[in-house]
């Protein structure tokens, strides 16, 4: 059984014009020390999928359908109490802002002490001591001595290495990092990284990792999900999805990377941009962006304007598009020798 079973998952938003759709219909499943990566653009809903695994949607938000199972329980149904000792405790979160973690007034052996000590019996001695254990796995030079220093005594890197440290403070089964970098100078990024990807590994913690950087999710993550407008739209191991994109999104999003580029040329960017979830294109949402929905003779292609396309397996991977049996048939044409 995989540790973290998604199906089905439906999330709203409740608004006085209605009701707004941001997650349809997500499944996926991670297993134990597994890394899976959320990728998409801004909007797609990485965020909201992240956070409703722990129940953390913020109000209008709310859970409207599917389930979620963790090691055997069913997270959507749980008490708050029960839910509060999963969090934190058996499933950790970090997010993009370290500021959301950290408590401001206290410093951050108060923090880590109180949170030990909030989950676990013991004496404020050994909850120090484990602190500084897991201050020193996060490579933080004087351990002794940040345990008395506020948030805003340290460096943003720091910082992100704190909250690395109290996410693995009470040995969890998953991290859920949400932008973990985004924040931090280029060259923290990756140091921050490949400490978070050593760690997992060390401690055989699953990592579920959002970002918008597929350049990270192929060197941190063995399975991906790409997202569009609330819905997985593209599901596999992330080498033969970053090697062989099939969703024409996915294939757009690699395309715009800068290394894919001439140098000199502009980015391939995926023209127009995600639509706005209470205003989504009719059948597949992203035909208004997508190359593939017309016809070489111009007229639009009914299946991409009408129906939503369910999955298609090729290979190791499911896409949600009506064209892949086609795309794959078609014969490749090398660029240089199109007429
Ligand atoms: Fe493009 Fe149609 Fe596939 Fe959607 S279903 S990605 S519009 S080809
Ligand atoms: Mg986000």
């Amino acid at each position: 059984m995989a540790l973290l079973e998604v199906n089905n998952l439906d999330v709203r938003f409740a608004l006085r014009q209605g009701d707004v759709k941001a997650l349809r219909d997500v499944c996926f499943s991670l297993d134990r020390g597994e890394r899976l990566g959320i990728v998409g653009e801004s909007g797609a809903g990485k965020s909201v999928a992240a956070f409703s695994l722990l129940n953390l949607i913020a109000k209008p938000g709310y859970i409207a359908g599917g389930s979620i199972t963790f090691d055997g329980q069913e997270l959507t149904s749980m008490s708050d109490r029960a839910l509060r000792k999963v969090r934190g405790h058996r499933i950790s979160m970090i997010f993009q802002d370290p500021m959301m973690t950290l408590n401001p007034v206290l410093t951050i052996g108060e923090q880590m002490i109180e949170c030990l000590k909030a989950h676990r019996r013991i004496s404020s001695r050994e909850a120090r001591a484990i602190s500084l254990r897991k201050l020193e796995q996060v490579q933080i030079p004087s351990p002794e001595k940040r345990l008395n220093h506020y948030p805003h005594e340290l460096s943003g890197g720091m910082r992100q290495r704190i909250i690395i440290a109290i996410a693995l403070l009470l040995d969890p089964d998953i991290i859920i990092a949400d932008e973990p970098t985004t924040a931090l100078d280029v060259t923290i990024q990756a140091e921050i990284m490949a400490l978070l990807l050593e760690l997992c590994e060390k401690h055989n913690v699953a990592l579920v990792l959002i970002t918008h950087d597929l350049g990270v999710v192929s060197q941190v993550t063995q399975r991906m999900l790409v997202m569009y407008a609330g819905r997985v739209i593209e599901e596999g191991p992330t080498r033969e999805i970053i090697n062989d994109p099939q969703h024409p999104y996915t294939q757009g999003l690699m395309n715009a990377l800068p290394q894919m580029a001439t140098p000199g040329a502009r980015l391939n960017q995926i023209r127009g941009s995600m639509p706005s979830l209470n205003k989504l294109p009719t059948g597949c949402a992203f035909h208004p962006r997508c190359d593939f929905a017309t016809r070489p003779e111009g007229t639009p292609r009914a299946a991409c304007t009408d129906e939503v396309p369910g999955f298609v397996s090729s290979g190791n991977c499911r896409v949600a598009c009506h064209m892949v049996a086609e795309m794959q048939h078609a014969e490749r044409i090398p660029v240089e020798e199109k007429p």
